[in-house]
């Protein structure tokens, strides 16, 4: 054992579902974890932030049915620190409220082990303001109360001071209270709560679930159990939930509970899960590609670079060959610089963006974003006295370096990387989509649409769920495939596909 290097856990509220709501801190404790303890409330997509070397304990199952008794979840992080671990223990919502998190700490103090507490966004308060329930408001509610619904409230010794709560403050959010809704409401009116007092639950809170029912405290029990409406949610008691009549806004969204498949290639940036996200939009990643080195291992773009300071344009067609090529001039002891006065041109914003990571600001930015936008956009600029570099993806379409040779210039296409297809979870893939667990299918190149058939195998799956495209060439090689594009993004780009998906759900 290492004795030179001190274990240390991180107690960390993972918040209640949205994964955006994670902390700056959690995340970057995550990315150092060697062990990281979960329990059920936990997205799979915040454990991925965790290194893929880092050991994945699973620890909980509901609240009611823990898989590790509290204490061994204790003992096993008092190890694990002892081992002289990086320990990440992350809790739903906030880790101090209702977590248990408190009694992991002590465990921890009571053998000296270094502990950090990253707070975490509660429930109580995030799943209320998704409903869009402000949990205190002006003239409305001056004071919130949150309160167990765990406990049973006729128990003779409940710790719960029933006769000051029910009327103590404006609002009560009461977590873990579905299963006892009837007790919970007896108690708040027999304690002096009016019967009428609006109410609400929110299950799942924050996420693409997320299901809300407004009620009143009289009819909360009756209601939920008509709605069949199960656990988790919080129930929320005062008459702020009015509110959410003018303040409803998430599950407002056109996109709001759609189950949408995003098909990218794993080294790109997940822009389009983001934007869906954040309108609702339940979203799973397909990477079907993966970014590898060129079939010439870079001789032509490491022969191009050599000679940077001849060329007079440099045209960039996507934000991966940006990135490879920038890699490559560095490699090869240049930077930004040695472009001196070349021209750039960006296809796509996305393109135009990641040259802004490296200083540049494009010159030209074609209006449309295809080849032949670009063609558009340089043929008056463009003659035989022009040399230009086109550092882009080993399999890309031709049309643009011909034209500009037809314009007399001199083009060198360089490959800065080249995609394959990814093999990983094509089984996963097929299965929800047989399973008619995917509403729609985006495609965001031509090439994830070549590489998705290939990963499941079958293009046929796609005829039971909706597609959509980023823009006509990549609809075109979609319908090669026999599949109907539903949606064709009227400006392509990751934005515009988002703002037409927008479109035809808000019909
Ligand atoms: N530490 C957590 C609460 C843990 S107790 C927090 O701060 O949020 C578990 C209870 O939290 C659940 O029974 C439910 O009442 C509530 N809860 C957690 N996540 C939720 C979500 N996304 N939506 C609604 N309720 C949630």
């Amino acid at each position: 054992m290492n004795e030179e290097k001190k274990g240390i856990v991180y107690l960390i509220g993972a918040g209640p579902g949205d994964v955006g709501l994670l902390t700056l801190k959690a995340v970057d404790a995550l990315k150092k974890a060697e062990v990281l303890v979960y329990d059920r409330l936990a997205e799979e997509r915040i454990l991925s932030f965790a290194p893929f070397g880092c050991e994945k304990i699973y620890v909980g199952k509901a609240s009611s049915n823990h898989a590790m008794k509290q204490e061994d979840i204790n003992k096993l992080l008092v190890q694990k620190a002892k081992e002289g671990k990086t320990v990440v223990r992350l809790k739903g919502g906030d880790p101090f409220v209702f977590g248990r998190g408190g009694e992991e700490a002590l465990a921890l103090k009571e053998e000296n082990l270094p502990f950090v507490i990253v707070p975490g966004v509660t429930s109580a308060i995030a799943a209320a303001a998704y409903a869009g329930i402000p949990v205190t408001h002006r003239k409305i509610a001056a004071s919130f109360a949150v309160v167990t619904g765990h406990e049973d409230p006729t128990k003779a010794d409940s710790s719960i001071r029933w006769k000051e709560l029910a009327t103590a403050t404006d609002t009560v959010v009461f977590l873990m209270g579905v299963e006892n809704l009837p007790k919970i409401t007896r108690k708040l009116t027999e304690n002096g709560r009016d019967k009428n007092t609006p109410a609400a639950l929110v299950r799942w809170g924050t996420r693409a679930e997320q299901e809300v029912l407004v009620t009143t405290v009289e009819n909360a029990a009756k209601d939920a159990l008509k709605a069949g409406l199960k656990p988790p949610a919080v129930f929320i008691v005062g008459e702020v939930v009015k509110l959410r009549e003018k303040l409803q806004w998430f599950d407002n969204s056109p996109l709001f509970g759609k189950r949408i498949l995003v098909t990218r290639a794993r080294a790109q940036a997940s822009a389009l899960t983001e934007l869906l996200e954040e309108q609702g939009a339940s979203v799973t990643e397909a990477p079907v590609i993966k970014i590898e080195p060129p079939a010439d291992n870079y001789a032509a773009i490491d022969g191009a670079i050599q000679n940077i300071e001849k060329f007079s344009y440099l045209i960039f067609t996507s934000a991966n060959g940006v990135r490879e090529f920038f890699a490559r001039l560095y490699f090869a002891k240049k930077d930004a610089r040695a472009l001196n006065g070349a021209k750039v041109v960006a296809i796509g914003k996305a393109t135009a963006e990641g040259l802004s990571a490296y200083g540049i600001n494009a010159d030209i930015v074609p209006k449309e974003f295809r080849a032949e936008g670009v063609i558009d956009a340089l043929k008056d600029k463009i003659d035989k006295n022009d040399n230009i570099l086109i550092p882009r993806a080993e399999v890309a379409r031709e049309i643009l370096a011909k034209s500009l040779e037809e314009f007399g210039a001199k083009v060198t296409v360089a490959s800065v990387y080249k995609t394959v297809t990814e093999t990983e979870n094509g089984e996963k893939i097929r299965e929800m989509l047989l399973n008619g667990e995917i509403d729609i299918v985006t495609f965001t190149s031509s090439s994830t649409v070549t590489n998705f058939v290939k990963l499941v195998g079958d293009a046929n799956l796609l005829k039971s769920v909706k597609t959509a495209c980023i823009g006509p060439v990549t609809a075109e090689t979609l319908k090669k495939e026999g599949i109907e594009p539903e949606i064709i993004a009227k400006e392509y780009t990751i934005q515009g596909l988002v703002n037409s998906l927008n479109d035809l759900f808000s019909l």
